[in-house]
């Protein structure tokens, strides 16, 4: 079968590998009918340490079921499926807690899914991770599919940052980031209630997209500026933050933003180290973040209001692409011409 791999940095590139198979009863191999590129993998995409060859860290798709271990029950082979970058396992503390995305029996990337730019999948941990979806792709729209795409990752992490964060009917929100996840973070705050949601962006598609999704006011300064400028808005700070870059030029903005004792959610994936905890101790705030509850919230919520037509998170993919394409793809993305890429697969 056709994956994406990584070339060198500013290159991925296709190979033919082994289609993957069943290794563990919890197992489902998945034929992919739609894929995207992360913002996170742009990290991976940008790093000149990158091995040549490195397979792909795609983890976002929808498909098909192909194939499922002895132990899984909860699907079967012709099953429509979204698959989560999450595989909790929905029976441990964590699961149980709502967090199933660092589930306490899968550690560390054990729980997470890579290499998903390709025409299979082998999804570790099916039984409970796996989502259904009714029907067969043939039953919905172009528009229906891709937001049932984002249900992989993108929407539920903005809503897990709205939902660490504690968002709740009359806060007043600000949203760090203009990507896909700060989009999806706009409709979360929505969905919870918020009375002001402010987008900081400098891009006009992207300031008008968060727009048509929620938010109340655009801010396109950045640094002390953009932080007196949502202070002039809101008549002084935020209730809440929700990071979605992971940049520490991101995170000060969030603290910034806040009044004493707001709350920050977030997602972006860290790259940064020296924030230490306490720092905040002066100013009381409430900060939580990591990956995303995502087969919770898709069960729960996500899925519903995807399908009922009440949120429309696939508007964030932009551009669409092969996979023979997937170097486009991620280029668009890296030089921010996409907000998103979207791979369809024949
Ligand atoms: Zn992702
Ligand atoms: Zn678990």
């Amino acid at each position: 079968m056709k994956s994406a791999v990584y070339v060198k940095a500013g290159q991925v590139g296709i190979v033919d590998v082994a289609r993957p198979e069943i290794q563990s009863p919890d197992d489902a191999i998945i034929r992919i009918v739609r894929t995207c590129v992360c913002g996170s993998d742009l990290w991976s995409y940008r790093n000149e340490n990158m091995k040549a060859g490195q397979i792909n860290s795609g983890h976002e798709a929808l498909g098909i079921v192909e194939a499922i271990g002895d132990n899984v029950t909860t699907v079967k082979p012709g099953d429509f499926v979204i698959a989560p970058f999450t595989h909790g396992c929905g029976h441990c503390d964590a699961c149980h807690a709502g967090f199933d995305g660092t589930c306490d029996e899968h550690p560390g990337m054990e729980n997470w899914s890579s290499g998903v730019q390709a025409e299979y999948m082998r999804f570790e941990h099916a039984n409970w991770a796996l989502i259904k979806v009714p029907g067969q792709p043939s039953d919905y729209t172009e528009g229906m599919l891709n937001s049932l795409l984002t249900l992989a990752d993108v929407m539920p992490t903005g809503y897990h940052a709205a939902r660490v964060a504690d968002v709740k009917p009359g806060d007043k929100v600000v949203i760090i980031g203009d990507g896909a996840v700060g989009q999806c973070a706009v409709i979360a705050a929505k969905m919870r209630g918020a009375s002001q949601i402010i987008i900081m962006s400098r891009h006009e598609d992207r300031q008008n997209m968060a727009l048509e999704s929620g938010a109340t006011a655009v801010v396109a300064e950045r640094g002390e500026e953009g932080i007196a400028k949502v202070r002039e808005i809101l008549g002084g700070g935020a209730d809440v933050a929700l990071e979605c870059v992971g940049t520490e030029a991101s995170i000060d903005q969030a603290l910034g933003v806040l009044h004493n004792g707001g709350r920050i959610g977030f997602v972006g994936v860290p790259h940064y180290s020296n924030h230490a905890l306490g720092s905040t101790f002066a100013q009381n705030h409430i900060i939580g973040g990591g990956a995303a509850s995502v087969t919770t919230y898709v069960k729960q919520e996500l899925l519903k209001a995807v399908l009922d037509g009440d949120i429309n998170p696939g508007r964030v993919f932009t551009h669409t692409y092969k996979l023979e394409d997937i170097d486009q793809a991620y280029k668009d993305m890296d030089e921010r011409r996409a907000i998103k890429s979207l791979i369809i697969l024949e």
